[in-house]
């Protein structure tokens, strides 16, 4: 069974003239592969939960990007020469190799789920607790704000949604398919059946 770690527990907060976030980070350990879905930009966050976990940056095999947002992208500079992956394609430098379903030598199944971006992918993980969908921004919400109440998550309005109506698709989708659910700035929280 695939085990699953979150490494940044994604943050969203007003500052005094600027604004400061980012995404969670999640650490996925599947047959034999360690997996980091997006990295986040909290370079120190990420560094020391890595370490805290045994492990450099040089352990990890690939890094999974669920869609093309900064805050949850700008630490893959950590990770130079590792393979990136969106939910179809491998870039490994200038080379790009296309997959379908599952991340490659994985059982991780990738689903997608449009709305938030049009691009955007969400990595569900068989453990053994129970399915956990790495969802990132189908939800999210600023420090303190969170609500999982089941209507609550549908109706969550996102400042920054592309198509108001896949969002709320897939949002029905992963509540449908997930235990649990990793949100891209907020707890991960458990789906009430
Ligand atoms: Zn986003």
């Amino acid at each position: 069974m695939a085990e699953v770690k979150v490494l940044i527990e994604g943050y969203a907060r007003e500052k005094e003239g600027y604004y400061e976030a980012s995404s969670s980070a999640v650490l996925i350990k599947d047959s034999d592969k360690k997996i980091i879905v997006d990295p986040g930009c909290n370079e120190e966050l990420l560094l020391s939960a890595l370490k805290k976990e045994g492990l450099t940056p040089n352990d990890i095999d690939m890094i999974f990007l669920t869609h093309y947002h900064p805050d949850h992208i700008i630490n893959i500079r950590l990770f130079p020469g590792k393979d990136i992956l969106d939910g179809d394609i491998i870039y490994r430098g200038d080379k790009e190799f296309e997959f379908k379903g599952k991340i490659p030598g994985t059982e991780i199944e990738l689903i997608e789920t449009p709305g938030h971006a049009y691009e955007q992918v969400t990595p569900l993980i068989k453990t053994d607790h129970g399915i956990i969908a790495i969802a990132e921004d189908l939800w999210w919400w600023e420090d303190g704000k969170q609500k999982t109440d089941k209507e609550g998550l549908l109706s969550l309005e996102d400042p920054f949604v592309k198509d108001k109506d896949a969002l709320r698709k897939s949002r029905e989708l992963i509540l449908a398919k997930a235990d649990y659910i990793i949100p891209g700035h907020g707890k991960m929280f458990k789906v009430e059946k």
